[in-house]
């Protein structure tokens, strides 16, 4: 059987983002690559949004970009704006042409449907599978998307709207999220934050309807793409392992009390590439720990206190936008992160140290 000097398990988002990192900084001209993936065809299953703190390969990858957002409760709103660090939505199914037609180019990489098609014992592994255990205290950030469009001009494309909590919550924490593409499309998705343990708050289609329908008061769209997901808000137990480094979820790159996972993925990818020569005794990349520190209380709130949560996330954002985006990016410093922590009701998150 063939055997490969790196093997990447899993051609998703992490894996190709890797991939793509290695290719375009010459590191494969004289190495070999595999990459497991069983998918039989590519096409748009996700949209990948982030603030843009820093640069990645996929500019050109950008369905939409603002600079100017809202997050409301019922009757408030706070109008937000970010030009210093855009908003950017990526079309995954651009994504994946973009990656997969620059791959194709080097004969070094070859894909296989199952790791057992090759012999894997002398490579060095990059895993993006995550093992994940069930466990009914684990939450989730679970959510449904559609694109609609219109007939007519409805939307203000200028501005998105991050969180709007001004819907039932059923003992959870529940929000929509409205990003326009156009001022006929947008995307329009239910988001909820919990335990997920049964299959109550997954009747998506008529909370999106809903909606759409009567908070947004659209009537006449018609639905042109869905995407359905839940991103674990608790790392996956996936073991380090001499000669393999797990990589995107499967390797700890989504930050919990948010979700975003996009541009951490990118992140590792470059620091990887940058010491792909000496891997194997490279330092694990990982998410600021004083960020892991700080989400886990921010969850043992959000568990305990549902109710409080759109106050709360309202609350975060009157500090400056350029601070919270950097804290929830993790690109904050000292004083950035004390004005946030300050901004939190302080009895409800002391007692969280405490349970
Ligand atoms: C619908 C959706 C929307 C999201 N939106 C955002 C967002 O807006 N911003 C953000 O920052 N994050 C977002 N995320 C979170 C995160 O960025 C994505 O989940 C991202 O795709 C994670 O990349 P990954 O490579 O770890 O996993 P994936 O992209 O899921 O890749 C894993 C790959 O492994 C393959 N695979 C599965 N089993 C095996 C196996 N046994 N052997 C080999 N391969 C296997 C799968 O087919 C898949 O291609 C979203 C997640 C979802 C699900």
């Amino acid at each position: 059987m063939k055997e490969f000097d790196y093997i990447i398990i899993g051609g998703g988002c992490a894996g190709l983002s890797l991939a793509y990192e290695l290719e375009i900084n010459e590191k494969l001209k004289r190495k070999t690559l595999a990459i497991i993936e069983p998918r039989t065809e590519y096409k748009k299953d996700k949209t990948w949004s982030f603030w843009k703190v820093v640069t990645h390969n996929f500019d050109d990858c950008v369905k939409k970009s603002w600079e100017n957002f809202t997050i409301n409760i019922p009757k408030k709103t706070h109008h937000l704006e970010c030009a210093s660090y855009p908003y950017q939505s990526i079309d995954s199914g651009l994504f994946y042409e973009k990656i997969n037609n620059k791959l194709k180019e080097n004969k070094n990489i070859s894909f296989f449907k199952d790791i057992n098609e090759i012999n894997s014992k002398n490579s060095f592994i990059f895993n993006s599978v995550p093992l994940i255990k069930k466990d009914y205290r684990n939450l989730w950030q679970h959510f449904c998307g559609v694109e609609i469009e219109t007939q007519n001009n409805f939307f203000d494309d200028k501005i998105f709207n991050l969180m709007d909590f001004d819907c039932d919550q059923r003992e959870s924490v529940h929000f929509f999220y409205t990003l326009p593409y156009s001022k006929t499309k947008a995307l329009v998705e239910t988001t909820w934050l919990s335990k997920m343990n049964d299959n109550s708050q997954k009747d998506y289609d008529g909370q999106i309807k809903n909606y759409i329908e009567n908070h947004l008061n659209l009537k006449d769209y018609k639905i042109i793409y869905k995407e359905e997901g839940a991103i674990p808000l608790f790392y996956p137990t996936n073991e380090i392992e001499k000669n393999k480094i797990n990589i995107g979820t499967a390797g700890g790159m989504t930050r919990l009390s948010t979700g975003y996972t996009f541009l951490n993925i990118q992140e590792h990818s470059k620091y990887i590439c940058k010491n792909i020569e000496n891997i194997s005794k490279t330092r694990k990349f990982e998410i600021d720990k004083k960020y892991q520190f700080l989400d886990d209380i921010f969850l043992r709130v959000l568990e305990k206190n549902p109710k409080k949560m759109p106050d709360i996330f309202f609350k975060m954002f009157k500090s400056s936008p350029k601070t919270v985006i950097k804290f929830l990016s993790n690109k904050s410093n000292f004083f950035e992160d004390l004005s946030i922590i300050l901004k939190m009701p302080k009895i409800t998150f002391i007692k969280a140290l405490f349970y």
